[in-house]
């Protein structure tokens, strides 16, 4: 059998589409399939419309957050529901073309355990996701800069994106990880498995608005980078060495001038060092401050997430497996 997961955030309107032409399609292929949303505490009718679907439907099935707790932790709510032989997980707004599970089906049968979807064309987006292209931080990374930092965390993030099938192996092995803060792009290639990839296009939104605000992109940006890399601290460690041979050339100049006998000038350069080295120190401070931050977090070891509610055949209030 195979589940798709769709995480859905404030999707009253696509609920009901979505199950409608996954289903469709996948019946048309005569595969097996069951349908997992995770409603991630929305605050309009989608809980009601999941409900709905789930009667008219019995490929539907439901998971209600108790609130907001983001995409990453809706997916893994998805995967750790879903009893299939293998999993796609996918947007429910349909910016992921549906046709393109059957694709990824097949070469699962194939036998391959990871089938990555990856985005020929990014489809119509903002001047800022635009723009987030060249930072490696970001929901869509894959351009420029972003490629160097790639190779720094040693997995190729240009081609990873949220459309993917994975085996239940790989699921297995995803969901065997405990940290909290997940950043499930990333881990789904750091994984492994035997991997190969699809290109789609990404579609238009139909119904409703893009979920990211510019606030909310910098802050999955920031957590991602600090949850999958030590790039920063790496950057404060440069950083000082480059101020400690400048310190040095000019520890050398002041000693010259002490002995040659001028040592009185050079107030300015006074005020200039304590002020740079002191801002210096200071973002390495919140360099370190931030991953202890995260630390904290993990240590704390809350859930990823709460569930209020489960609709469905096949839900249990256990975890499926
Ligand atoms: N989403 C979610 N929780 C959130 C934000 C988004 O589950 O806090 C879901 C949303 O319902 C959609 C998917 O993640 O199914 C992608 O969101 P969106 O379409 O807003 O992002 P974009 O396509 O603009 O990157
Ligand atoms: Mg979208």
């Amino acid at each position: 059998m195979l589940s798709v997961v769709l995480p859905a955030y404030n999707e009253e309107k696509m609920i009901q589409k979505a199950a409608g032409t996954i289903g469709g399609i996948l019946q048309k292929e005569a595969i097996d399939y069951e349908i997992i949303f995770v409603d991630d505490g929305s605050k309009d009718g989608t809980w009601q419309q999941i409900e709905q679907t789930q009667k008219e439907d019995q490929h539907v099935n439901g998971v209600r957050f108790s609130r907001n707790f983001g995409k990453e932790s809706a997916m893994m709510a998805g995967l750790e529901n879903a009893g299939g032989d293998c999993v796609v997980v996918m947007d429910c707004d349909l910016q992921h073309p549906p046709e393109t599970i059957v694709e990824m089906y097949r070469l699962w049968q194939q036998g391959y355990e990871v089938v990555e979807g990856v985005k020929r064309t990014r489809g119509k987006e903002s001047v800022f996701h635009k723009l987030s292209g060249y930072f490696p931080i970001t929901p869509d990374c894959n351009r420029g800069f972003c490629q160097l930092i790639s190779k720094a965390v040693k997995i190729d993030m240009s081609r990873a994106s949220d459309f993917k099938l994975m085996d239940r192996r790989a699921v297995e092995a995803l969901l065997a990880m405990p940290e909290r803060n997940a950043f499930f792009r990333a881990l789904s290639s750091w994984i492994g498995f035997r991997t190969t990839s699809v290109e789609f296009d990404v579609q238009e939104r139909e119904i409703g608005e893009s979920k990211w605000s510019t606030k909310s992109l910098i802050r999955y940006a920031i957590s991602n980078i600090v949850s999958f890399s030590s790039a920063p601290m790496t950057l404060v460690t440069i950083t000082g060495i480059l101020g400690f041979l400048f310190a040095v050339i000019l520890g050398i100049q002041t000693l010259v001038n002490y002995f040659s006998g001028h040592a009185v000038e050079g107030f300015t350069t006074v005020i200039l060092i304590i002020l740079i080295m002191g801002s210096l120190i200071l973002m390495g401070l919140g360099v370190i401050g931030y991953y202890i931050a995260k630390i904290y977090e993990e240590v704390k070891c809350r859930p990823r997430y709460i569930v209020s509610r489960k609709v469905g055949a096949g839900m249990t209030w256990e975890k499926r497996r």
